[in-house]
């Protein structure tokens, strides 16, 4: 009898510890206290890791159009920036969203009526302004004028230190005059088989009509050649929302007829609105934010 009452309790006990994960189930996809004890314990390289863990979430609210209207880079993400731009993930990643819009066009298998139409955005999407900014600091910028560039360490005291300045719209001007933007290579790539698959190719920027000679030669010295119409702000598009602007102009391409089958941009503001592409490919930068 004391046997069976000793099975009984050892069973209710068996019973008691395979119903308890159930009830205090947790999702596995969680930054556990030990782990950031972790990275803490791994002095300087620990910090870096989490540093870089912040700003790759960061990043990723950034591309995912998550994070809204920003205005700064977070002044512990300046370096993370400025590696990302300046090193082979831009290029890869961009590389990738290249090849799913290659794959997308290729899949269409349209016919030759010229009535199939692409547009692209011209800051990085087709042209790389790196240059410019490796120069002038790498930064951030809200919908208007007032960009904060923030960058540059102190190498000689080896501070991690970040400067901001505000952004210089005449140096940026002097920059497009120059025309020597190069092209971003996955984007020349998708330019060149999009026009030998029979694409239309429309070039919408946010750039004013003043700024229309040298863009055309930048374009030119870049590689791309051939467009349809290079589209650029005039006087009656300036203080407009590039999401305003540019929905206004998709519309325009359409009511001449032509289907926008994709559409290539680095802003959200490229992508969104009225009028838009039967397929929006955002392209990456955490630089800089236009509404
Ligand atoms: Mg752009």
């Amino acid at each position: 009898m004391a046997l069976t009452q000793w099975s009984i309790v050892s069973l209710l006990l068996i019973l008691s510890i395979k119903v308890k994960p159930i009830s205090t189930f947790q999702s596995i996809i969680q930054m556990t206290p030990e782990k950031e004890t972790l990275l803490a314990a791994e002095g300087i390289s620990g910090k870096r890791r989490g540093v870089d863990l912040y700003c790759e979430s960061w990043k990723f609210t950034v591309e995912t159009n998550d994070a809204g209207s920003w205005t700064r880079i977070p002044e512990r993400c300046c370096d993370f920036v400025k590696e990302y731009v300046t090193g082979e993930r831009y290029v890869s990643e961009s590389e990738a969203v290249a090849d799913n819009e290659v794959a997308y066009a290729k899949s269409l298998g349209f016919s030759g009526d010229g009535k199939n139409a692409w547009v692209f955005d011209i800051d990085e999407t087709l042209l790389s302004n790196v240059p410019y900014y490796a120069v002038h600091g790498f930064g951030t910028g809200d919908s208007k004028s007032e960009i904060w560039f923030l960058g540059d360490n102190d190498r000689e005291n080896q501070k991690r230190e970040t400067r901001s300045e505000i952004f210089d719209e005449v140096s940026f001007d002097n920059w497009v005059d120059l025309a020597e933007a190069p092209a971003l290579s996955a984007s020349l790539r998708l330019y060149r088989e999009l026009q030998e698959l029979g694409f239309t190719i429309f070039l919408l920027t946010g750039r004013s009509e003043f700024q229309r000679n040298a863009t055309e030669s930048n374009l030119l010295y870049a590689g791309y050649t051939n467009w349809k119409r290079l589209i650029l702000r005039g006087d009656s598009d300036q203080g407009k929302l590039a999401s305003v602007y540019k929905s206004e102009k998709r519309k325009e391409i359409e009511d001449e007829g032509y289907i926008i089958r994709g559409n290539s941009g680095d802003q959200w503001s490229d992508l969104m609105g009225f009028a838009v592409a039967k397929r929006s490919f955002k392209l990456p930068n955490p630089l800089y934010f236009i509404a």
